[in-house]
């Protein structure tokens, strides 16, 4: 992918130190990772080699297909969505272990012979997992579960519900045959010690994301987008530009058009309201962002000229909020005209 319009610049060692910081938030819980969504988009396969170099042993995917992806690297990898009728050919081939939802997933791994799995319970999401009733029955007795895990709704927020959810799942211990609980995810991190149980499985939060005021100053900026100057023009008072014509110079103003737009995941949400920069200078978004342009300000650094790049500002939870989106889409939006660069 030499010829990438786009370049995504990954930060290996801010990546590390998140997770390292994470792992020690996690107290005596080992600390994994959700790769999902292709690493949040930054590349599974990237991600997991950098983590598994710091240490990290638990990777999360979503679908078999996102295991199929790494199959053969290596890594100790849990499938969130269990096991549909037509996963079983993948789900028996040894290159991961479902998290098993329902009691169709149970019947279904029991009938291909069982082996080392995962088991969601829900505790109070509702969305999915198996419930704490089927479990108390029975449901699991005998499975070979490596980590009996749930999921909190709110941890991002001060809820009175974290603390049910995570006493439901505390009620659950010794209940199967499960070597390890889990239940934190990157804001259940920051929670404290009584959401760590034995395993957190962070995703977010390693990539820059900061769910919780705890975790600004400890979790760094991974992810930056730069995009190049296609052309150059100077606006005169009382020109707009792009469509709609969602801006107006007052005065005369020096312009950049780059090569970047929602369909990259730069979102419209940053019209008239993200920006780049150059060193020091900062280069605001003027109108609105099309499907493959977005025009900057560049009154503050005019020596720039057609071929040079900028960074676009993506410090996660300011560019969220500038977007009016959530860090989660911000990361995981980001599409195939980036080529990903890590540094
Ligand atoms: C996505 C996911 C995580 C990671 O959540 P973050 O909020 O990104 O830290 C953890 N556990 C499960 C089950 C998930 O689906």
């Amino acid at each position: 992918m030499t010829d990438a319009a786009l370049r995504l610049r990954l930060d290996t060692a801010a990546l590390v130190a998140n997770w390292r910081a994470l792992d020690a938030l996690s107290g005596a819980a080992a600390c994994g990772a959700a790769i999902k969504a292709d690493g949040y988009g930054l590349g599974a396969a990237g991600v997991a080699e950098r983590l598994a170099g710091a240490g990290c042993r638990d990777f999360f995917v979503a679908s078999w297909g996102e295991a199929e992806r790494l199959a053969g690297l290596g890594f100790d990898i849990a499938v969130l969505h269990g096991v549909r009728a037509e996963d079983m050919t993948a789900a028996t081939s040894g290159i991961a272990r479902p998290v098993l939802n329902t009691a169709a997933h149970v019947a279904r791994w029991r009938e291909s012979g069982g082996g080392r799995c995962d088991v969601m319970v829900d505790t109070g999401m509702n969305r999915l997992g198996v419930s704490i009733a089927e479990v108390a029955s029975g449901l699991l007795d005998g499975l070979a579960i490596d980590t009996l895990m749930s999921h909190l709704a709110c941890a991002d927020e001060d809820s009175a519900m974290n603390a049910r959810q995570a006493a439901a799942l505390r009620g659950l211990g010794g209940r199967t045959a499960a070597r390890r609980l889990s239940l934190a995810n990157s804001a259940g991190i920051a929670l404290g010690a009584d959401y760590a149980f034995d395993l957190t499985r962070p995703g977010l939060a390693l990539y820059g994301g900061v769910p919780r005021g705890e975790l600004a100053g400890v979790v760094g900026q991974v992810v930056t987008p730069e995009a190049q100057i296609l052309q150059r023009r100077t606006l005169q008072a009382g020109d707009s530009i792009g469509y709609n014509a969602q801006f107006t110079a007052a005065a005369p103003l020096e312009v950049a058009i780059l090569n970047i737009g929602y369909a990259d995941g730069y979102w419209r949400g940053f019209s008239n309201a993200g920006a780049a920069h150059v060193g020091a200078a900062a280069l605001p978004v003027i109108g609105r962002v099309s499907m493959d342009l977005t025009a900057i300000s560049v009154a503050a650094a005019p020596e720039l000229g057609e071929g040079d790049w900028v960074a676009l500002d993506y410090a996660l939870p300011a560019a969220a909020a500038a977007a009016g989106m959530s860090q989660y889409e911000l990361l995981t939006g980001l599409g195939r005209r980036f080529e990903r660069r890590w540094g």
